[in-house]
């Protein structure tokens, strides 16, 4: 690495230590005030009586010194002031008035910068007796859309032909309890920004809470609602955990499957309808059609989350009734498993769960194998052999309590990101050095002709003698 050249900024601190004290300066006014022939010069002179042939050449000393003297002079002033002006008033350099400022004013550390955490206010209870709703009853949106369609036509496509699609993703207001959790959120944001600018898919991130009530993993329920209201033109909404990462920047969810279908999570029909298994599918991505159907199982998915007693409750039920679930309060999948495993007749033909390829994947069964899959295969297929989505289930990087240590989920989550950020920078004839590390190297040079080169990006010339 290019090491900054220093250069002008010279302080006080780099200075030999003798030369702060101004003892040099103190001698050469004692000689100045000799040459003058001030009130001390003749007694001075008197007591130098037999050194007086030698006042040449301590004359000449004299001058050296004093030219010295200036020399800190100026050297001090160019680290005070800085090294365009040596003190003299020029034009008007705002940056050199920040800098002044800067040198006066203690220096804060970060810490002191951030805002004080506000006081902890009591959380919300829920009544219990009350039963909770998201919003106002709607029973017509079918109508009501299709009435703001006719208003808009076209509206509901997106820039690629396909209905519009709205990416929908989020995280905690505040900043995370490991300020390293937050990079991570960063990073996993990024990595969907690249996604959907490859997909033509719009993308919200929201941190506000909503509905205090539907604090923590439900707070899902109450955004999906109000964005499929505020955003008619969207056909489907994709709820993504911002511990989900894209892996295969290529793949794209096959649509034309799920016609009649108003959602679609990764899981198993058996796994859930047959076994009731907590894990029989995954809410950590998810599509749902913006019609009256996915409001009415909002609705009919949301009164198990009310944060308090109501969500304790709640949580004993789904423990009893599913099978392999830990005594915990109600989380938004068991409930929809809950849902669906209740009332199948009424559910079941609207939701598709999907297993031919990663919507969600889980990350412990995949995050080892990414270099087997980059020697073996190649991005597009979404499957085992390249998963879609890896999802860190359980990790937590933003809390203080996960399932699996820390460092091992931050470590994976790091070779995750590389792994699809290669897929991104592969475009740029870039890639990083290994997938541990954030560094990357060449792999193309760069050419005066780079239009040539941009139809020959590797991945997608293998993905397409592959596929065909
Ligand atoms: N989440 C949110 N706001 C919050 C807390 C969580 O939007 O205040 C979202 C976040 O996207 C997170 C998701 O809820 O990824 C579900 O939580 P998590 O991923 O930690 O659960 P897990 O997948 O481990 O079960
Ligand atoms: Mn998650």
């Amino acid at each position: 690495m290019i090491e900054p050249e220093i250069i002008g900024e010279i302080t006080e601190e780099k200075l030999p230590v003798s030369w702060h004290s101004g003892e040099i300066c103190e001698v050469a006014t004692m000689k100045d005030s000799m040459k003058k022939g001030g009130a001390g010069s003749n007694s001075f002179k008197a007591a130098l009586g037999g050194l007086k042939g030698r006042q040449g050449q301590r004359n000449l000393n004299n001058l050296k010194i004093t030219l010295l003297c200036g020399f800190v002079t100026i050297l001090v002033l160019r680290g005070t002031i800085g090294v365009g002006n040596l003190g003299f008033p020029t034009v008007n350099e705002p940056g050199d008035g920040i800098r002044e400022a800067e040198k006066h004013e203690p220096k804060r550390s970060l810490a002191q910068v951030v805002e004080k955490k506000e006081e902890e206010e009591p959380e919300p209870e829920s009544d219990p007796s009350k039963p909770y709703t998201l919003g106002p009853v709607i029973k017509d949106w079918d109508q009501q859309r299709a009435e703001w369609l006719h208003k808009n036509p076209g509206r509901n496509v997106s820039s690629n032909g396909k209905p519009r699609m709205l990416l929908v993703t989020g995280s905690q207001p505040k900043p995370c309890d490991n300020p390293v959790g937050d990079h991570y959120l960063l990073k996993a944001i990024k990595n969907k920004i690249d996604y959907c600018r490859l997909h033509d898919i719009e993308i919200f991130y929201n941190m506000a809470f909503l509905d205090r009530e539907m604090a923590g993993f439900w707070a899902k329920l109450p955004l999906l609602r109000k964005l499929m209201l505020s955003h008619p033109e969207v056909e489907w909404i994709w709820w993504m955990d911002s511990d989900a990462m894209f892996t295969d920047m290529l793949f794209e969810l096959p649509m034309e499957k799920y016609n009649g279908y108003h959602m679609i999570l990764h899981g198993w029909d058996e796994m859930v309808y047959d076994k009731k298994n907590w894990v029989g599918l995954n809410t950590g991505s998810f599509l749902l059609r913006n019609n009256q159907w996915a409001l009415d199982l909002l609705d009919i998915w949301a009164p198990m989350g009310p944060k308090g007693k109501v969500r304790v409750e709640a949580g004993k039920v789904l423990t009893a009734t599913l099978s392999g679930r830990p005594e915990f309060e109600a989380d938004d999948q068991s409930a929809l498993i809950y849902l669906l495993a209740t009332r199948p007749a009424e559910l079941r033909p609207k939701v598709f769960l999907e297993n031919s390829y990663y919507l969600h994947g889980y990350w412990v069964i995949l995050v080892e194998r990414y270099e087997e899959m980059m020697e073996k295969y190649h991005p597009g297929l979404g499957d085992d052999r390249w998963p879609f989505v890896t999802h860190f289930v359980g990790c937590k990087p933003c809390g203080s309590y996960g399932d699996y240590a820390v460092e091992r989920c931050l470590k994976q989550m790091e070779r995750a990101f590389n792994f699809a950020d290669n897929q991104v920078l592969e475009h740029y004839g870039l890639q990083h050095n290994t997938l541990n590390t954030p560094k990357v190297k060449r792999i193309r040079n760069d050419t005066a002709h780079p239009l040539e080169t941009l139809s020959h990006s590797s991945w997608s010339t293998r993905t397409i003698t592959q596929t065909f």
